[in-house]
């Protein structure tokens, strides 16, 4: 049977999680209330006051190991986004490699962190942060624009939220499991929220602009250049901006 941990004020579900990976098994999941430091993606922080967000993070073993993580972190977000459907609440929209949106802020996070060796399985912890109604006292701590589920619908049933979720999370990592990220790949470019609009990569010192033209077999954002030609990005110290 699933684990659910549920713990309501942590530092980091991801890092409670990641502390205790060998006794862990697929789908088993960590919920909390408050995290008082909740991580983005390179060290960023992740703002996540007490009742305003839903908090999870799911253990899942991946055979295929660490080259495909960054496929699975794509297949994450279409997980959200149609549990989120299923729910009642629609207009969420991707943003590559992991964030979702409503009209184009930022309702909730992903972040995937992994252990493994090159070659063999890895283990993997998805985390998820997701707005549901932030306290007007800590909307000053978010340094970009951001959304919130409630914009979206009555939220009544928190817990309910949480199961979906969790069931549904699951069934699509099995999903990419056996097919890949092939199989998800017209439904993230149906909902990718930056698909046809002129957009900046951020690559370090370096930026890159032209038109996001969605993902392709592999889950890398494609990106149409002034000249026509198409770049590929995959994962890592990429990230994606609007003009
Ligand atoms: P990238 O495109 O490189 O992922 P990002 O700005 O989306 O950049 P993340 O690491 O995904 O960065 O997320 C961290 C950032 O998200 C923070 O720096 C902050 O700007 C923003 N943020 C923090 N807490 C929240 C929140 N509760 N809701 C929305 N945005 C938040």
């Amino acid at each position: 049977p699933q684990r659910v941990e549920l713990i309501p004020v942590i530092g980091s579900t991801n890092q409670h999680w990641l502390a205790q990976l060998n006794q862990l098994n697929n789908g088993d999941i960590c919920v909390a209330e408050c995290q008082t430091a909740g991580r983005g993606r390179r060290g960023r922080n992740w703002v996540s006051p007490f009742g305003g967000q839903l908090i999870m993070s799911m253990y899942w073993r991946l055979e295929q190991g660490m080259a495909a993580a960054m496929g699975l972190s794509l297949v994450v977000g279409i997980a959200v986004v149609e549990s989120l459907e299923a729910q009642g609440f629609s207009g969420v929209q991707l943003k590559w490699p992991n964030d979702l949106y409503v009209n184009g802020r930022k309702l909730a996070g992903i972040l995937v962190e992994m252990s493994g060796t090159a070659g063999g399985p890895c283990q993997l912890v998805v985390g998820l942060g997701l707005n549901l109604l932030l306290p007007s006292s800590e909307q000053a701590r978010i340094n970009q624009p951001f959304a919130e589920l409630a914009e979206l619908g009555e939220i009544n049933d928190r817990n309910g939220l949480v199961i979906a979720l969790s069931q549904h999370l699951q069934h699509c990592l099995s999903i990419f499991e056996a097919h890949g990220i092939r199989a998800f790949r017209e439904q993230w470019n149906q909902l990718d929220y930056f698909n046809g609009k002129p957009v900046r990569i951020l690559m370090g010192e370096q930026v890159i602009q032209g038109t996001a033209r969605g993902i392709d077999e592999q889950g890398a954002l494609l990106l149409e250049l002034a000249d026509g030609k198409i770049k590929r990005f995959l994962g890592g110290e990429v990230s994606l901006r609007g003009e």
